[in-house]
């Protein structure tokens, strides 16, 4: 028998506080919801954009949550006079009177792409790690070609706080080693193109429970939507591929996918 009510959806990444959603962040968020997205996750790049994620989930205590980190790709123009443990001091101290709508540190990572020192990189991310650890919060983790430097770091570093490996795009050998360190796997738009054949299969084998849903709204479009922002009311697009890809019905893998996304940042799903 087939459900029919209209499955609830959690996409785990969506930055809502970019330009593209402003100023009218509520009617935006408004869309979601009437296209089933009943959770957000707004994860930030900074110090310049912490005080406005918070601030956003306000709007929704119940719906938004948030994450506080240094997003590698930002770090030449957020703060760059800082120094790493200037930066750390800044975040320890804002997890001290953040709410419990902060559900994680990040984003943060590795970026073999943009114009950053490897050095600064993974000084602040190791830095983060032990931050996260200690705090006992997960970490969104962002990668660019640097999913094997990101596995031996949060290996040698003794990081168990797991989280999810946003923007999966990949082997199954990789992420299978995340799942093993308690990762769960971000699924995006990336599924929804053909060509992404590799990572298509490879997400068609990973076990349901590792798997989570994310637009990286307003990055990321999905295949026939390219050169317009992307929208988290695009997500039920992205369960419907992942769904055709693992031939499961939407709605069983919606109610996994809720669980995972909860369980996954600490949050009751009810
Ligand atoms: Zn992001």
């Amino acid at each position: 028998m087939t459900n029919t009510a209209k499955p609830r959806l959690f996409d785990t990444h969506c930055h809502l506080d970019f330009e593209p959603f402003q100023p009218d962040v509520r009617w935006h968020w408004q869309q979601a919801c009437d296209a089933s997205v009943s959770r957000l996750l707004i994860p930030s790049v900074g110090i310049s954009n912490w005080g406005a994620v918070q601030e956003l989930t306000t709007i929704a205590p119940q719906q938004l949550y948030y994450a506080l980190g240094f997003h590698p790709y930002f770090l030449n123009t957020d703060c760059p006079e800082m120094s790493c443990s200037e930066r750390m001091a800044f975040l320890e101290e804002r997890l001290a009177i953040s709410d419990e709508n902060c559900v994680a540190i990040g984003e943060c990572g590795l970026d073999a792409i943009v114009d950053v020192s490897p050095a600064l990189q993974e000084a602040i991310l190791i830095a983060q790690l032990s931050i996260a650890q200690h705090a006992g919060l997960p970490i969104i983790l962002h990668s660019r070609k640097t999913q094997s430097r990101l596995l031996q770091l949060i290996k040698r570093h003794k990081f168990t706080r797991g989280g999810v490996l946003h923007a999966f795009s990949g082997s199954e050998q990789q992420a299978q080693a995340f799942i093993q360190l308690g990762f769960k796997i971000g699924i995006g738009g990336v599924i929804t193109y053909p060509r992404a054949a590799k990572t298509r299969r490879t997400v068609a084998r990973l076990p349901l429970e590792s798997l989570v849903l994310e637009t990286d709204a307003p990055d990321m479009p999905l295949c026939g939507l390219q050169g317009q922002a992307n929208h988290p009311k695009y997500l039920p697009l992205v369960l419907q591929t992942l769904a055709q890809l693992k031939t499961c019905d939407v709605t069983d893998i919606a109610a996994h996918l809720w669980l995972n996304s909860h369980q996954v940042f600490g949050i009751d799903a009810d």
